[in-house]
């Protein structure tokens, strides 16, 4: 069976550097983005290099529509979906709940739990035998803050990340027995933008001592983790969440 992966947010961090390893491991991507074009067609540059199909697909994850539009487009150009990463993800400022606007958590909550939920149900359409799929892996990004609550940084980020967990768990059980393996990896500190993106460009510099291993994680250990779950070597894993946080 040809290995098809679509990677949400797969032009940069953590979704570009699983994107390069799942090419590396004979996976044909979809390289999901927002809006940083140039990054998203870089990453799919080196997934040809290495001898794959790439499609860069502009598509805001929280978008019922362009999801839609983005699964089927893969469906035409490169075939059935067997493995979706959902990793597109955002965090805002630093800010205590008292102060949060409606529209900040609109924007945190439809990114990174509505979008899962689109992104994973068109996937379990094209994967689950009960619609006559043949299989596949989903591979939700959690975050150590589901466990951690993030006070007065992002109690919203958290909290979205929580919904994560327990959807990486329902959503697993749901379908284990149709072929289709559901399971999370929960990251700690990851060298990567999304800290500048909050507004905190020095986040990684300043937490580094607090995390046991002295070091935060780079996207590219992330990503072995998120491509073993994806693999046939994982078979027996659903519903797992694995940490990734240099024992935070
Ligand atoms: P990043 O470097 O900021 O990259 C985020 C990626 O998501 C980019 O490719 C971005 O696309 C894309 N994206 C953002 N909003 C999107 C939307 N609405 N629709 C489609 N794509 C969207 O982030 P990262 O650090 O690699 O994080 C990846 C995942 O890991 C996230 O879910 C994050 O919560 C989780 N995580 C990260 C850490 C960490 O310390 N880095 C820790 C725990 C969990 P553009 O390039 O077009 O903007």
């Amino acid at each position: 069976m040809t290995k098809i992966a679509i990677i949400t947010g797969g032009s940069r961090g953590i979704g570009a550097a699983t994107a390069r390893l799942a090419a590396a491991a004979g996976y044909d991507i979809c390289v999901n983005y927002a809006g940083d074009e140039a990054a998203a067609h870089k990453v799919a540059g080196d997934i040809e290099k290495l001898g794959r199909r790439a499609m860069p697909f502009q598509a805001d994850v929280g978008d019922e529509a362009a999801v839609k539009a983005m699964f089927e487009e893969v469906d035409r150009e490169f075939g059935p979906v067997t493995a979706l990463v959902n990793n597109a993800g955002i965090v805002d400022l630093p800010q205590p709940v008292a102060e949060m606007t409606a529209a900040r958590l609109q924007q945190m909550f439809a990114t990174n739990i509505l979008g899962c939920f689109l992104c994973a149900r068109e996937a379990v359409l094209r994967m689950s035998t009960r619609y006559g799929g043949s299989g596949g892996a989903i591979v939700n990004l959690s975050s150590v803050a589901a466990v951690l609550g993030s006070p007065g940084q992002y109690v919203d980020y958290a909290a979205s990340k929580g919904a994560i967990d327990a959807m990486t768990i329902g959503l697993a059980r749901e379908v284990a027995n149709e072929g289709v393996r559901v399971n999370a990896v929960r990251p700690g500190i990851i060298d990567t933008d999304i800290h500048a993106s909050g507004g905190v460009p020095d986040r990684v510099a300043k937490l580094k001592d607090t995390i046991p291993m002295k070091r935060p994680g780079s996207a590219e250990e992330v990503a072995e983790t998120i491509v073993w779950l994806m693999s046939d070597k994982a078979s027996y894993c659903a519903g797992a969440i694995i940490d990734v946080t240099g024992g935070r």
